[in-house]
């Protein structure tokens, strides 16, 4: 190899060399812009620190109001005004997560015909699903059904949550004096992705009237209201 070409090959690498810094120049901003865009797509969801009223996320209710003839277990003792009067309490419960539960609508409707179990407050609260009428179901809402008489205090199902008018819970220091506003806040917890928590007084111990919701159950809740509805936030 002669001078020349030692040069020539030295001046090949030193320009290969200086495309790969100026790749580098390039490709640095890019990478970054690529990670800062993904950060941007992330929804903008405050977490535990959301206490001003202008943080709070709002979720539609759809309430049914079952009527049969009487006697049915479908039967429902519940009226539009005592779902009203309850409503405040759930909304101060779901406070502490700065969710608000909106109440649409309060429908009433017939529940669909078919066979009653023996013993319904004995049957496995499955066997209502059947029977909850789908017609007036919203989209976009959570649909909450009062059935009479029922083996579980409330229950949640993927596509409906049903309560029964007059629970019975087990009263807990801390807990609220309202159970018919805790099985609902419970139940719409259960629908927001949480699970049961052995806590008494958490609002998702089973059968007790604890209220409470811990940093990770809000976090949690507050996250799943966008990927399960449109989001709307108060002003
Ligand atoms: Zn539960």
């Amino acid at each position: 190899m002669t001078t020349a070409d030692t040069n020539t090959a030295y001046s090949h690498a030193l320009i290969g060399w200086l495309r790969m810094q100026w790749a580098g120049v390039w490709l640095i901003p890019l990478l970054l812009s690529l990670v800062h865009g993904t950060a941007q797509s992330t929804p903008p969801i405050a977490a535990t620190n959301a206490t001003t009223p202008h943080d709070f996320l709002v979720v539609q209710v759809r309430v049914h109001l079952l009527t049969e003839d009487s006697g049915s277990p479908l039967n429902s003792s519940m009226t539009a005004a005592r779902v009203e009067q309850t409503w405040p309490a759930i909304n101060r419960i779901w406070a502490a997560a700065a969710i608000r539960f909106q109440l649409e609508t309060v429908l009433t409707e017939a529940a669909r015909p078919g066979p009653i179990p023996d013993h319904p407050h004995k049957a496995s609260p499955e066997w209502l699903r059947v029977y909850l009428p789908i017609d007036q179901r919203g989209t976009n809402v959570l649909n909450v059904y009062f059935v009479e008489q029922c083996s579980v205090n409330g229950i949640c199902f993927p596509d409906a949550i049903v309560v029964k008018p007059r629970p019975e819970l087990r009263p807990v220091p801390g807990g609220t004096d309202n159970p018919l506003a805790r099985v609902i806040a419970h139940e719409l917890g259960h629908a927001l992705g949480l699970a049961h928590r052995l806590d008494y007084d958490n609002l998702m111990s089973p059968g007790t009237t604890g209220i409470k919701l811990n940093a990770a159950e809000i976090s949690q809740a507050r996250a799943q209201v966008p990927v399960l509805f449109r989001q709307v936030r108060s002003k």
